[in-house]
């Protein structure tokens, strides 16, 4: 699911290309304008508060263009270009409408509230912004109905500022969300649905303009239910404490018979909202407890996943017989150090190592008895090799170790010291003590190298020419394309 990044104007402006940057900044500068040219127009014509019959009931609508075309900015975008001219907006028309400035700077905060209302659930959720199917089409109603409370907030600020009479807040305050509303879904909702793949595209295509948004999926689903229970309470709490003025003015006015069964109703009206209040809350908190628990869990088996498949990825890389590497771990690490070395040009070695007449000892002692000898051949590399050099099992009886950062000499002196210790050691198996040796083939990687193969080849070569030579020996390889003979080698007295 496509999660809302919103585009980052800084990136824009650092790493987009100059049409980039003149389409998506111009067409903001464009719409910055008709924002406040269209807010001028809604206070000096009087869109507000209109009032529209409805089934037989009187809603007031109040028809304010920069909302819908600064949603369309922060949907498509992000909060930061759909606020700022959201506020210029309403602050410009504010102050034409005469409001002292103090009161003007907070009253311009409604609208960027209600966006930053719809950024919240868009983070929270990660449901399409094209509309273009039930889950995100209801997703982006119900949303839009609980920003444009927290919009209509501006409502009653006009209304305080404005000295307007309590008993006649509803039509404005009505006006303003319902207008809000309606606007959102029916305006912004088919241009999303229009240009949001386009922009989408666009997006997916170039990543490196976008936020990465910060913070766990968690408190991100914490906000979006607050915020969501709280429009929903305010809501809930104005109707019917505006209601209840517009009743009291009704009583005032002379019409004192509904006054009794007005009362009751009211009370009637304040229990319910406070009951539905706790179950709003309700449903909130035991909603959010079951995220975090499912995600916990999530992230539980997430962890254990994680493990079993590097415990897996361990396994594949393991011979079982020994606890070396097996080939293919050995022939990765190859690969791995082949590069390493090339790269840096640190230099490496390679020893490739073989058991003398280990035919023999299976058939002299049997198959357990050569199983026995090969892992304490293991146990012998491991105890000379230190913790940056790399061993494996390479076949039956063929080892590989490599050294990074060694030269010829210094491989063959290790290679002399393990062939020493092999030697002057014995396996115990059955109450005998098994003794061999092994052959050793040593190649200093060298820049004509061309591969890792090829580097191996040159170890096995020489390690054919140590078994050749009379075995319990170790060879060095020369540089590749030299023909010269062999360096000097050495050899021991043990016979296998
Ligand atoms: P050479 O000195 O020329 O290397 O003589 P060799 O007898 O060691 O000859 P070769 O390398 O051809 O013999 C390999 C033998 O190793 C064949 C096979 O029976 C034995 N072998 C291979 N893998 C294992 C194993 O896992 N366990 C045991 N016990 N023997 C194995
Ligand atoms: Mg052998
Ligand atoms: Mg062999």
């Amino acid at each position: 699911m496509p999660h809302y990044r919103s585009l980052s104007p800084l990136n824009l402006w650092r790493l987009g290309s100059p049409t980039e940057r003149f389409v998506v900044f111009g067409l903001w500068g464009l719409m910055l304008l008709a924002s406040v040219g269209l807010g001028l127009a809604s206070v000096i014509w009087h869109w507000s508060g209109l009032p529209l019959e409805f089934g037989g009931v009187v809603v007031y609508i109040t028809v304010y263009p920069p909302l819908p075309i600064c949603l369309f900015l922060t949907l498509s975008c992000g909060w930061r270009w759909g606020a700022p001219p959201a506020y210029l907006a309403t602050l410009t028309l504010a102050l034409y409408a005469g409001m002292p400035l103090p009161w003007a700077l907070l009253f311009a905060c409604a609208n960027p509230l209600g966006l930053a209302v719809m950024a919240i659930g868009y983070q929270a959720i990660a449901v399409r912004r094209d509309l273009r199917d039930s889950t995100s089409l209801l997703f982006f109603v119900q949303l839009s109905f609980v920003a444009s409370i927290f919009s209509s907030s501006g409502a009653l600020i006009w209304c305080y500022t404005n000295g307007i009479d309590r008993t006649e807040v509803l039509p404005i305050w009505q006006g303003w969300w319902l207008g809000g509303f309606l606007q959102s879904v029916l305006m912004v909702g088919p241009v999303m649905a229009l240009l949001w793949p386009r922009i989408a595209r666009w997006q997916a295509r170039r990543p490196g303009l976008l936020r990465t948004p910060r913070g766990d999926a968690r408190h991100s689903v914490l906000r979006l239910l607050g915020v969501a229970s709280t429009g929903v309470l305010v809501y809930g709490f104005l109707t019917i404490q505006l209601a209840g003025s517009q009743l009291e003015r009704a009583v005032i006015d002379g019409v004192p018979a509904i006054g009794h069964a007005a009362g009751v109703m009211q009370q009637t009206t304040w229990a319910f909202y406070w009951v539905f209040a706790l179950i709003v809350l309700f449903i909130a908190f035991f909603g959010y407890q079951l995220f975090t628990h499912w995600q916990r869990a999530t992230d539980a088996l997430l962890d254990e996943l994680h493990r079993a498949n590097q415990g897996l990825e361990a396994l594949a890389h393991t011979d079982a017989l020994t606890g070396l590497l097996n080939r293919r771990g050995a022939d990765a690490r190859l690969h791995d150090e082949w590069h390493r070395a090339a790269r840096l040009g640190s230099g490496a070695a390679l020893v490739l190592l073989d058991i003398d007449h280990f035919k023999h000892i299976n058939d002299r002692h049997g198959h357990a008895a050569g199983d026995v000898v090969l892992r304490s051949l293991a146990l012998a590399i491991q105890a000379q090799t230190r913790a940056v050099d790399i061993a494996g099992r390479y076949g039956g009886e063929e080892f590989l170790i490599i050294l990074p950062q060694a030269d010829a000499p210094g491989a063959q002196l290790f290679a002399e010291r393990l062939r020493h210790c092999v030697a002057a050691q014995a396996a115990a198996h059955g109450g005998r003590e098994l003794r061999f040796t092994i052959s050793l083939g040593v190649a200093a990687l060298d820049a004509a190298d061309a591969s890792h193969a090829a580097w191996l080849q040159r170890a096995d070569l020489a390690l054919y020419r140590a078994k050749a030579a009379g075995r319990n020996r170790t060879e060095v390889a020369a540089p590749p394309g030299e023909g010269r003979p062999d360096l000097p080698t050495t050899s021991g007295t043990f016979t296998g």
